[in-house]
């Protein structure tokens, strides 16, 4: 079976005007200097109102442009939300969906995370799709419990290997600086490759990519991403400064080579 092709996501979360469109031209020039875009998939998920001019600046490279959440309906009367089909018509590919922050302050649940990626999926964009424990369910022991009722509650039937992509983040290790060890690491991302197996069969989960986010950093990431069943990253602060989103690109890129 062919290796999976890393991705490094960066989510702006609620940050960035039209001014830092210099940030994309930087990243731009850095991944055509340093030809990272021919052996790792590298995205953007900047705020919604920055997805078009992204877009724009990113066309014709390799960076791609995602969102980070989307309504469950193509269209209708939902005042302030975003479809689906709206986030691909501005020119994103993918859309973060159920990230740990929706979950807590917009009540999010499972099933609504797994209408809104059949939703995703139906508009053509690549669900990435998160989940992970608190600190109190980790002390409690519940981590792998609590992921298995995340997966098996957020993956819709439409999902497959090409348009669907697990990123595992520990909530404690989100914006903290702190980072599980390398074993916690692969052992959750080995145990989601088998839970992706009971759900989805084994072809379809040896080619979903598991990405782990919580705290990677231009210092840790290549470490982190040489971790077995790691096949990138979700990068939070560190994906808002070129230089430092590049480096982490790098570690990815690095990684494939090491695979090919
Ligand atoms: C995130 O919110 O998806 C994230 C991983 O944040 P950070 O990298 O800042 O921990």
């Amino acid at each position: 079976m062919a290796p999976r092709r890393p991705l490094i996501a960066g989510n702006w979360k609620m940050n960035g005007l039209k001014a830092s469109a210099g940030e994309i031209g930087r990243l731009r020039q850095g991944i055509e200097a340093q030809r990272l875009g021919y052996s790792a998939d590298i995205m953007i998920c900047p705020p919604s109102t920055l997805i078009g001019l992204f877009a724009e600046a990113a066309r014709g490279t390799p960076l791609l442009i995602g969102a980070q959440d989307c309504h469950v309906q193509p269209s209708g009367a939902f005042t302030g939300d975003l479809s689906a089909p709206m986030l691909a018509d501005a020119g994103a590919t993918a859309v973060i969906l159920g990230h740990s922050e929706r979950r807590s302050n917009h009540g999010e649940r499972d099933q609504d995370v797994r209408e809104k990626a059949a939703s995703a999926h139906a508009a053509g964009l690549l669900a990435i799709i998160c989940v992970g424990e608190t600190a109190g369910q980790r002390r409690l022991g519940l981590t792998l419990a609590v992921i298995a009722r995340q997966l098996r509650g957020s993956l819709p039937d439409s999902a497959m290997a090409a348009n669907t992509v697990i990123a595992y983040e520990p909530v404690w290790a989100i914006g903290t600086g702190l980072t599980p060890s390398a074993a916690d690491i692969a052992e959750v991302h080995g145990f989601i490759r088998g839970e992706l197996g009971q759900l989805k069969g084994h072809f379809v989960a040896q080619g979903i990519r598991i990405l782990y986010g919580g705290s990677v950093s231009a210092k840790n990431a290549a470490e982190l991403l040489t971790i077995a069943d790691v096949d990138g990253g979700l990068v939070g602060g560190a994906s808002l400064k070129a230089d430092d989103f590049l480096a982490i690109v790098s570690a990815g890129a690095a990684k494939a080579h090491e695979a090919g």
